[in-house]
């Protein structure tokens, strides 16, 4: 077996699908906030929300977050609550419409965008446009197969299908419909087409900060189309118009996504070089995978391969329980597959280091080398 690693700790040899690694540097600094925060004084879990400090963090946060997306002020960020569930009943709620024939379109892709249905049937008409259920979701859609209508509301899609491994690599929908995209596990990960959507919401827990805040990335306009009547909590304009503090907001999670995208930025410096980075730790993994010669076994289509969470599996369970109890020894953590579909999986979140997913890598092909 390859040697222990001793330059790598257990926190930066954390393959855990969410919440995930965070980096150093931002851990670093999120303990010295628990005692004090040098601005201001006091620890970061009694830091009033109306105060003027909390203001401008939610105002750098929103700063950030556009810039790195390369958004104008015509977006509007919102820090919610409820995860990036919530969302799948807010979404339709504020923009399924009321009107006679009012439908949106969802794409049925996997675990997690098979979870925001059942939520947003509730809300009306919710159509189905393309399923990859019946062939297991080992796929994402080609243009051509996709059932859309133009006369949608939204379209409904997930950038990253979480639990499988399958992830987009292009923009999907008509135009002229607005596009909602649930991008919780590869938000600011890649640079992108972000200005071809009108609303795009992530929980922090995946790529940028611990669990309890959710960021919503919404073109303002879209604001004007909130219908009247609904919980202020629930409404999006709502929420826009108290920037984001309607109600005592998770002071300590939104800052510590403040200081996520200031490493994104200042550190990595932006997001064409995090996803040279996360590009990089995901190729030395599928690298192994495919000179495995089917030892190690992915499931999913070559181009639709997730460059965010690598899934895989061996041959059977008793090999895959030996690679947990193995890499476990050697400090690797979360690599068990996500409990619906079981086998392996190596989650590669903005916080994780090249350094991690090479030496992650050095011990599959180890592994494969004994087993295979
Ligand atoms: C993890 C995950 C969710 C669930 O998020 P919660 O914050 O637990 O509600 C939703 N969508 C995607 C793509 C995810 O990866």
């Amino acid at each position: 077996m390859i040697a222990i690693d001793q330059t790598l700790h257990a926190n930066q040899l954390n393959f855990s699908g969410g919440p995930g690694a965070l980096p150093q540097a931002v851990l670093d600094e999120v303990q010295q906030s628990i005692q004090c925060v040098p601005e201001t004084g006091l620890s970061i879990l009694g830091i009033s929300h109306r105060s003027d400090w909390f203001e401008q963090v939610v105002f750098e946060l929103e700063r950030n977050v556009l810039s790195l997306m390369g958004l104008g002020s015509d977006y509007k960020v919102l820090l919610l609550q409820g995860g990036a569930t919530q969302q799948f009943t807010m979404v339709p709620m504020n923009f399924l419409g009321r009107h006679d024939g009012a439908h949106a379109d969802y794409l049925d892709t996997g675990y997690w965008s098979a979870k925001a249905l059942p939520d947003a049937r509730i809300q009306g008409d919710i159509r189905v446009a393309w399923s990859g259920r019946s062939e297991n979701y080992a796929r994402l859609p080609e243009d051509h197969e996709l059932l859309l209508s133009p006369s949608a509301s939204y379209l409904h899609y997930c950038s990253n299908e979480t639990v499988e491994g399958l992830q987009f690599n292009r923009v999907i929908g008509l135009p002229g419909v607005r596009r909602v995209c649930d991008m919780s596990s590869d938000f600011l990960s890649r640079p992108g087409q972000y200005d071809q959507f009108d609303l795009m919401y992530a929980h922090a827990q995946k790529n940028l900060g611990p669990s309890g805040v959710t960021l919503v990335v919404i073109k303002r306009e879209l604001l004007e189309q909130v219908p009247k009547g609904l919980p202020s909590f629930l409404d999006y304009r709502e929420q826009a118009r108290a920037n984001s503090i309607l109600n005592t907001p998770p002071v300590f999670a939104i800052y510590v996504v403040l200081l996520a995208t200031q490493w994104i930025r200042q550190t990595i410096g932006g997001l064409d070089a995090m996803g040279e980075i996360n590009q990089s730790k995901a190729a030395c993994l599928y690298r192994v995978i495919d000179q495995s010669d089917g030892f190690y076994r992915c499931r999913v289509a070559h181009d639709d391969r997730s460059i965010m969470n690598v899934a895989f599996s061996l041959p059977d369970p008793g090999l895959q329980a030996h690679f947990l109890a193995e890499s476990a020894l050697l400090g690797f953590s979360g690599l068990a597959g996500h409990r619906s579909v079981g086998g392996l999986r190596a989650s590669l979140y903005n916080g994780l280091e090249l350094a991690a997913a090479e030496h992650l890598a050095e011990f599959m092909s180890d592994f494969a080398q004994r087993n295979g």
